[in-house]
């Protein structure tokens, strides 16, 4: 608690003079640039224009910053004034505040409606604490909260309150210091209607959690129901103050950790982000329950190379985190997705397994090409799509995230991996991405790329089982070598299903009939039947080698556990000696 008091402190110059005294220039840039050393100055990336070679210069000895780029520059005021979009006595204020110096009351014209609010949810988030702390009113909701696992001291830190039952409790308690229309502005309470004059409070019997800048002041209020009231969480209507879209939970807390962490790790609720940062992950933001926004994205890129997500395994998160994901890579920060397990949310996982394991979880996180070979391709094959469309949809994510992305150098790389990973050429990716980004559409030419793949893997599937037909006293050794599984063609998979199991002849049925009666006429030449389905067996074979050795080398590149690591270089060993066993 600040416990600010609006009287008392003399305005004008004197005041201006402290704040600046008491505001360190390099420490306030740093909020928001990751700055570093160079000399007796600090440099980093300009945040009033795009760069990617730093110019933006801070001297601490004159207490100035300059971009030799964009010419910009000034005083500590003068960076809040431009980088939080406010006026030169908000610009103060908000320094003062964050450096716990009473903020002179303005009275009359001139007040402002920013500060006004800000003062006003100040107020509304001391008294909120102080419900919270109260004995009696308090005592179920800090109950709840100990079930939760939360401690004294994340409270505090998070400054966590509790908004009472009863429709007026806030109201009336600041009615004295802050007017209606404010009240009402700043989203802490409402009109009655047609009842002439009169309030009642937003937030009731509710656990309220202030929404904090990056500078200290409160800007809204995130309100989780404590009984069965719809809905479970209540936010802060959008104000001058609070945009839900850019706002970050947390940053003000984690910022310190940013520098040395090197990546900042982005959670769905607040209550995830108060449980990493309690198990001493703290590193840690969350939204507003929104996907990631390009004002999110802008925010982050200022602040740190990566970023990592989580993700909890449902289907609407998955076409969330894609979108979250692409507003990443277009900001050009890396990004990894952190897969937690079923039913899990970080807040359960650290409650359950503490700091361990969320880092077992973030070691094992994936890259965009693997979260999309996971989850694109995966939730394809089992709503049981054709192969090829699984893959089609998945070559089709990624080239709409390629397109995004500004830096070639990047786009390159994510390409690479999935032409690794997908076992396409990579210049077909890349012609997708080219006329992505002129506007066209890139089904036909990843559709085309498929489709012949499809087409030879067919052929070689067709041509072992013509063999087999034609010379069914092959099987047994197949058989040893092969299974219904290789075979990725649905018909050509059915029908080697029926030869498996033991059948001879023809199948009746629907599925293997039509394409066994058309692989049983004899082709004209007579060919060495059972040297054919030796050849198309082996070349099967090393299909299949290959394709695990792709698959083990990428997870080997990604895989941070030594263990893993091990393993992983054992299978890969053994995968080369199957193949160079093939070769001779
Ligand atoms: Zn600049």
């Amino acid at each position: 608690m600040t416990g600010r008091a609006s009287m008392g402190a003399r305005a004008g110059d004197d005041w201006v003079e402290r704040v600046r005294e008491a505001s360190d220039l390099v420490e306030i840039v740093r909020q928001t640039v990751a700055l570093r050393r160079v000399g007796r100055n600090w440099v980093g990336l300009c945040p009033f224009h795009s760069e990617k070679t730093p110019s933006f210069t801070v001297s601490p000895e004159r207490g100035l910053y300059h971009c030799f780029s964009c010419k910009v520059g000034g005083d500590v005021f003068k960076f809040v004034q431009e980088s939080e979009k406010v006026g030169f006595l908000e610009a103060v204020e908000m320094l003062s505040r964050r450096a716990g110096i009473p903020v002179p009351s303005r009275h009359g014209e001139g007040g402002g409606v920013r500060g006004a609010l800000l003062e006003a949810l100040e107020h509304a988030a001391d008294s909120y604490e102080q419900w919270l702390r109260d004995p009696t009113r308090g005592a179920a909701a800090r109950a709840y909260l100990a079930r939760r696992g939360l401690s004294e001291e994340s409270l505090r830190a998070f400054r966590l309150g509790l908004a009472p039952e009863g429709w007026q409790n806030l109201s009336d308690r600041l009615r004295a210091r802050v007017g209606d229309d404010i009240l009402c502005q700043a989203g802490l309470a409402a009109r009655r209607d047609g009842e002439g004059r009169g309030l009642y409070d937003r937030f009731r019997h509710r656990l309220m959690i202030p929404l904090v800048a990056p500078g200290g002041e409160v800007v809204g209020f995130g309100a989780r129901a404590l009984d069965d009231s719809p809905p479970k969480y209540l936010n802060s209507p959008e104000s001058p103050v609070y945009r839900k879209s850019a706002f970050v939970y947390a940053l003000d807390r984690a910022r310190r950790a940013l520098q040395e962490a090197g990546e900042l790790i982005v959670v769905e609720g607040y209550f995830d982000a108060i449980a990493l940062h309690q198990a001493g992950v703290t590193h840690t933001v969350a939204t507003s329950g929104t996907a990631l926004t390009a004002d999110h994205a802008r925010t982050f890129q200022r602040l740190v190379p990566r970023v990592a997500l989580t993700f909890d395994g449902d289907a609407a998160g998955r076409d969330a985190t894609m979108r979250s994901v692409g507003a990443l890579l277009a900001a050009g920060l890396e990004v990894l997705i952190v897969d937690l397990p079923a039913g899990e949310d970080p807040d359960t996982l650290v409650r359950a397994r503490g700091r361990v394991g969320w880092e077992e979880r973030r070691a094992a996180a994936y890259d965009p090409v693997e979260f999309v070979h996971r989850y694109v391709h995966r939730a394809a094959t089992a709503s049981g799509s054709q192969p090829a469309d699984a893959q089609e949809r998945s070559l089709q994510a990624v080239v709409t995230l390629a397109a995004g992305v500004p830096d070639p150098v990047r786009v390159k790389l994510l390409l690479e991996r999935a032409a690794e990973t997908f076992g396409v050429p990579e210049s077909v990716l890349s012609r997708g991405v080219a006329l992505r980004q002129q506007g066209g559409r890139i089904e036909s030419p990843v559709r085309a790329v498929v489709r012949e793949q499809q087409r030879g893997e067919a052929g070689l599937e067709r041509e072992l089982l013509r063999a087999l037909l034609q010379a069914p006293q092959a099987l047994d050794a197949v058989r040893q070598r092969l299974s219904p599984e290789d075979f990725r063609d649905p018909g050509c998979r059915a029908l080697a299903l029926w030869m498996w199991a033991g059948h001879a002849g023809l199948p009746s049925d629907d599925v293997g009939a039509p394409l066994a009666r058309e692989l049983a006429v004899a082709e004209p030449e007579r060919l060495d039947w059972p040297a054919v389905a030796h050849g198309a067996t082996r070349r099967m074979v090393l299909r299949r080698l290959r394709e695990k050795q792709r698959e083990r080398t990428h997870r080997l590149k990604v895989a941070t556990a030594e263990d893993e690591q091990t393993r992983l270089m054992h299978e890969i060993a053994e995968i080369a000696r199957q193949l160079h066993e093939l070769s001779q």
